[in-house]
């Protein structure tokens, strides 16, 4: 019997780059699903921080690992991170929990874990799916790969604007910071370090609108498929 085949679209790159909102948009057009890869290294974060365990310690991570359980559903179009049972998505998109994920994705047990877990939801079903190994490590076979970058000024301008909205109070300096550490851990880490793969394209979102790098992503998939 032929295994179903499906369609997948990879799209990486740094903090801040507009991911998850250009994934969301090609997904909702193409009839996808959007799998955003960052919410589980996330809910993995907020695992080490409630139980106390230090990036530092490899040991008490692997331990996490196996305590953890991450699964993934979706309400209403929208993916939901479920945590031991608990839906923990409204809790995953703070300053400090993107710290911790991206002090603790390095370890290759958190990596296996959910590298699993995402193939397994491409196999399943067309999916748009962001993060920083997609294309070179998750999904090495996607048919459009995608890497996505904007200047670091540009990204802690957008990340600032909108922590903002949702009444946070950091600086502009502060997340500049950030995104700076974040972009040096996550492409300099042994493990799956976050680089644009040989086949992807590379699109520059700094002085484009969302819906200009939708566009472009839609037409580089129309193309391959006409191809
Ligand atoms: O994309 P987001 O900011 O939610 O990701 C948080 C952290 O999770 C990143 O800084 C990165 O270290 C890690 N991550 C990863 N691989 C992915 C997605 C996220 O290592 N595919």
């Amino acid at each position: 019997m032929k295994n179903a085949v499906t369609t997948n679209i990879a799209i990486d790159g740094p903090a801040g780059a507009g991911k998850s909102t250009i994934a969301k948009r090609v997904a909702h057009e193409l009839s996808f699903i959007y799998v955003d890869t960052g919410a589980m290294y996330r809910a993995m974060a907020l695992y080490l921080i409630r139980q106390n365990i230090s990036p530092q310690d490899p040991a008490g991570i692997e331990k996490a690992c196996e305590q953890a359980d991450i699964t993934i559903v979706y309400e209403d179009g929208e993916q939901q991170v479920l945590l031991n049972g608990e839906n923990v998505t409204s809790l995953l998109r703070t300053e400090e929990v993107g710290n911790m994920a991206s002090a603790s994705s390095p370890n290759p047990k958190v990596r296996r874990k959910l590298t699993a877990l995402q193939q397994k939801l491409a196999r399943k079903t067309d999916v748009v799916m962001d993060g920083r190994d997609i294309g070179t490590q998750v999904l090495p076979d996607a048919k459009v790969k995608i890497y996505l970058t904007a200047s670091v000024h540009t990204r802690a301008l957008r990340r600032y604007q909108e922590l903002q909205e949702k009444g946070s109070a950091v600086s502009l300096e502060e997340i500049e910071n950030d995104i700076q550490k974040r972009d040096e851990q996550d492409e300099n880490r042994e493990n799956s370090p976050l680089r644009q793969a040989e086949d992807a394209v590379l699109v520059d979102s700094s002085e484009m609108t969302i819906d200009q790098v939708a566009q472009k992503i839609l037409s580089i998939y129309r193309e391959r498929e006409n191809a």
